[in-house]
């Protein structure tokens, strides 16, 4: 043998050696994922693009985030490294901003940064540079906080798109000229993209002129880039393309338009916003206290730089989103859908936690993972089964917003991959054997654990890190049903209150003496510190602005929104806790005119948890009087096809309209795979809909949809073929699953149709972002096709007809919020019924009466001065 056959043949053995190693791992794992069936985590066959990252700056555990050192000292800090730097230029009475961009059409050619050879290219010209614009584009969905995937860099001559996923490790590159003071930057909105920078690459920007905070100080009537962009230079563009997923490679021609628009402009706007402020600023040259309009945009540009990435610090994981999710939950609708409140919220709280550790371990967003409208259903009713727990899910995202990115798997993978954790932890059976964090980590990063280790999490396992504080873990809440009523009170108290005052009592006055308006004291210090007012009261403090400014409010003739108020309950005065408190219910609220609905501060108030108890449950008493005193069923016990109802509506015929749903949707899903008994039982439960008759296919899916709102039918049909074709991939590839929905028992659809109340998000939308609601479109909301009759009641049994709204959009427009599984028609009934016999009148009444009800049940000593129970509108 030669010399070189010897190497062949050493090297044939040894690839067959490592051919029969790696054979040997391979069954090993098998049989290990045999043994142990949750090892098949999808975080081992599905990865992901950040798992390339070599370093990563901010990663899932709980430590704080370490900022660049300024000095030459190892330790991160939590100071900002440039703030030197950057205070300078705030301190800088005459900045001198150099634009003379020209308008330049986008032209063919641009490019692509993806090696650190061409990322030091760039950085060569860009030093050159006096000024260019940046813009970024994140991933958020597929990742816990998120990250950013694309940098846009614009030049006069050139557009440059910066691969940020094969440059991650790199970017540190660009750090001088981001912080180079002679360098200006140019950004359209910067608040994000600033801390999205620091977070990632530790690049700071130093030097800022933002766009949007030039619009602000030219009082301009949107600030919005797409209104720029149309204003100043002709382009339209496709604003949704911010949602596409930027980590696909190669992007899409669109998408790269998309981006190359986002900075290319941005110079040329920038240019243009500054002549218009020179100009205001040389118009106003005479006075002598003026505003100076290029010196404001420039510092309110350069305040953004001084911001800082943190990560978001909780006294225990999951607790915040558990406090929020309760805490929207109860200021909705109140409880009338939870049967045991103390459980609710307990399993709130272990679903949360469960899902920001998950999140965190899987590298997802919390949203991803499991959207809140699931935890809230999950912890509604008690769930047994896989199946329910896992249809349950699955009908949620039929109705929530996650279903705007329609590629998104109901339920997600994590779920999917540790659906027996949900399972254990609805049984309580998790915290049996320690507390949740720890099990958590054990089953899926531990030795043997299901989920893959990465650089995301694995310093979670690490006990140097500061380990979260689990809040609960020693308190009474570990055996729910020992926990007392009073307890649950004082969790509530230390919870559920607003975490800082709502009001503040700093006051401006206009230069006339006239009082504008009342504000916080870091605005009130922000004027003075800018000299644009002077103090003219220590406590409360007041500020007298020192130019005349732009608008005044309304003189309203009433002193009330500008009456001083204080955080206290207006109960009784307790002054350590409080929460918001609406006076007239949103179920009728919503549906008032557009007009009666303004001046709300007047009717939301703040009260202490007791106080808050009484005012609900006094308002939930009235509103079943009001229900008997007009006839308007509070709630809709059945519902019965048109056509199909009988004389006497105390027979068989109807059905519940969450019992309807949950059939016709456990029928469609696994009907064929059922057992016959249940079945039978569940069509029987159609059947009761459509008058007893036989039933098809399609029947199934329009009961379905019976008491959806038309908004949230639209919602659901625009997904429907997606979720579908997902439902049927899902069960082929899960065959376990089959089996529990054979024995899924029925409570799931003995539902009270009150555990809806609460699903129906259009009420809280209507309620926070006003009734013009846009839909994920931007486009105004349309009502679908389906309409509820509402007047049609005959007793508890409601007749749903179908609506085209073409023929009858009015009456579909109106119908948009309704939805039969929550209050269904009621306050909107009950608002017509007024609007009809009394007119607007019958409204402010209406009003006052809810306020009576308030002070009869309150006997409030606190109200502020100036609240009236006439107030009128
Ligand atoms: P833009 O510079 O406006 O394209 O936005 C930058 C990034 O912010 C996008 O890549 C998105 O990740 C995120 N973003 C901004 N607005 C939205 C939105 N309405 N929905 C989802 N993501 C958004
Ligand atoms: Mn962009
Ligand atoms: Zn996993």
């Amino acid at each position: 043998m030669n010399k070189e056959q010897k190497t062949r043949v050493a090297f044939t053995i040894a690839t067959i050696g490592a051919a029969l190693i790696s054979i040997f791992f391979t069954v090993r794992r098998r049989r290990k994922q045999q043994e142990s069936p949750s090892s098949s985590c999808y975080s081992h066959s599905e990865p992901k693009p950040q798992w390339t990252f070599k370093r990563v700056l901010a990663d899932n555990s709980y430590a704080p985030f370490k900022h660049l050192s300024c000095n030459a000292s190892e330790n991160g800090s939590n100071l900002h490294p440039f703030e030197a730097e950057i205070t300078a230029l705030l301190r800088n009475d005459q900045p001198e901003i150099e634009l003379s961009a020209e308008k330049l059409e986008l032209k063919d050619s641009y490019v692509w940064v993806e090696t650190e050879m061409q990322l030091k290219e760039l950085v060569n010209v860009l030093s050159k540079e006096r000024v260019f614009a940046v813009d970024t584009e994140q991933h958020s969905l597929h990742s816990f906080l998120g990250f950013t995937a694309l940098v846009q860099i614009s030049t006069q001559q050139e557009d440059y798109l910066i691969d940020t996923i094969a440059l991650h490790d790199s970017m540190e590159i660009l750090r001088p000229v981001f912080a180079n003071p002679s360098i200006c930057k140019v950004f359209h909105g910067a608040d994000n993209d600033v801390l999205w920078l620091q977070r990632d690459f530790h690049i700071y920007i130093v030097n800022l002129f933002d766009t949007s905070k030039a619009c602000e100080v030219l009082s301009k009537p949107q600030k919005s880039l797409a209104y720029l962009l149309e204003t100043y230079c002709g382009v339209i563009t496709n604003k949704l393309l911010q949602r596409e997923d930027w980590r696909q490679r190669p992007l899409s021609a669109e998408m790269v338009l998309y981006a190359r628009t986002d900075a290319h402009y941005l110079l040329y706007i920038a240019k243009c916003l500054l002549l218009e402020l020179k100009q205001l600023d040389n118009e106003n040259s005479c006075s002598d206290d003026k505003f100076h309009f290029v010196l404001e945009a420039s510092r309110r540009s350069n305040m953004i730089c001084l911001q800082l990435f943190t990560k978001e610090i909780e006294a225990s994981p999951g607790e915040s989103a558990a406090l929020s999710l309760f805490s929207r939950h109860q200021s909705n609708q109140g409880f009338p859908s939870v049967s045991n409140e103390t459980q609710f919220l307990y399993t709130v709280r272990q679903l949360c936690t469960w899902r920001d550790l998950m999140a965190r371990i899987h590298d997802e967003s919390l949203k991803y993972v499991l959207p809140d409208q699931a935890i809230v259903a999950l912890a509604s009713r008690p769930l047994a089964s896989h199946a329910e727990i896992f249809n349950t899910i699955v009908q949620i995202d039929m109705n929530a917003e996650i279903g705007l990115s329609s590629r998104i798997p109901s339920p997600s993978a994590v779920v999917d991959s540790h659906l027996s954790d949900i399972h254990h932890l609805l049984a309580n059976e998790l915290v049996n054997h320690g507390d949740i964090y720890s099990v958590i980590l054990q089953k899926c990063l531990g030795q043997n654990g299901s989920c893959k280790l990465n650089i995301f999490n694995y310093a979670l396992l690490v006990n140097i890190n500061p380990r979260p504080a689990l809040s609960y873990k020693h308190s009474s809440l570990k055996n729910p049903k020992q926990h007392s009523r009073k307890a649950s009170r004082n969790l509530f108290v230390k919870k559920f209150s607003c975490k800082s005052p709502v009001y503040h009592n700093c006051r401006i006055f206009a230069n006339d003496g006239r009082l504008l308006c009342y504000c916080d004291r870091k605005k009130l210090e922000w004027y003075i510190s800018r000299d644009l007012a002077k103090l003219i009261e220590e406590e409360p403090p007041a500020i007298m602005l020192l130019f005349e400014p732009k608008g005044r409010p309304e003189d309203e003739g009433n002193d009330f929104y500008i009456q001083s108020k204080k955080n206290i309950c207006v109960g009784c005065g307790e002054g350590s806790h409080y929460l918001r408190y609406r006076i007239i219910p949103s179920c009728y609220r919503i549906h008032f005119p557009e007009h009666l609905k303004s001046h709300r501060s007047h009717d939301i108030v703040l009260l202490c948890v007791d106080c808050h108890e009484v005012a609900h449950v006094a308002a939930e008493k009235y509103k079943r009087k009001l229900a008997s005193e007009f006839v308007i069923p509070l709630y809709v016990r059945k519902v019965i096809h048109p056509g199909q109802e009988t004389e006497n509506p105390n027979d068989e015929g109807g059905v519940s309209p969450l019992q309807l749903r949950t059939a016709a949707m456990a029928l469609l899903r696994h009907g064929p795979r059922m057992p016959l008994d249940r079945r039978e039982e569940l069509t029987e439960t159609v059947k009761r809909y459509y008058g007893g008759r036989e039933i098809s296919e399609e029947d199934l899916e329009r009961a379905l949809q019976v008491g959806m709102s038309p908004h949230e039918r639209r919602k659901f049909e625009k997904k429907r073929g997606i979720s579908f074709k997902h439902s049927m991939e899902n069960a082929a590839a899960m065959p376990k699953r089959e089996n529990h929905a054979d024995s899924a028992p029925s409570r799931m659809s003995n539902g009270d149709p009150l555990n809806f109340d609460t699903l129906d998000g259009s009420y809280a939308n209507a309620e926070t972002t006003g009734d013009n609601r846009e839909d994920s479109f931007g486009k105004p909301s349309l009502a679908s096709d389906l309409a509820v009759d509402g007047a049609t009641s005959n007793g508890n049994t409601i007749l749903v007809t179908t609506t085209d709204y073409d023929e009858d959009s009015t009456q579909a427009k109106h119908n948009s919020k309704l939805s039969l599984l929550g209050h269904g028609p009621h306050g909107k009934q009950v608002v017509d019924h007024l609007l009809k016999e009394y007119g607007e009148d019958g409204i402010r009444e209406f009003c006052q009466r809810w306020r009576q009800v308030f002070v009869d049940a309150l006997k409030p000593r606190f109200l502020p001065a100036g609240w009236d129970v006439k107030h009128r509108i």
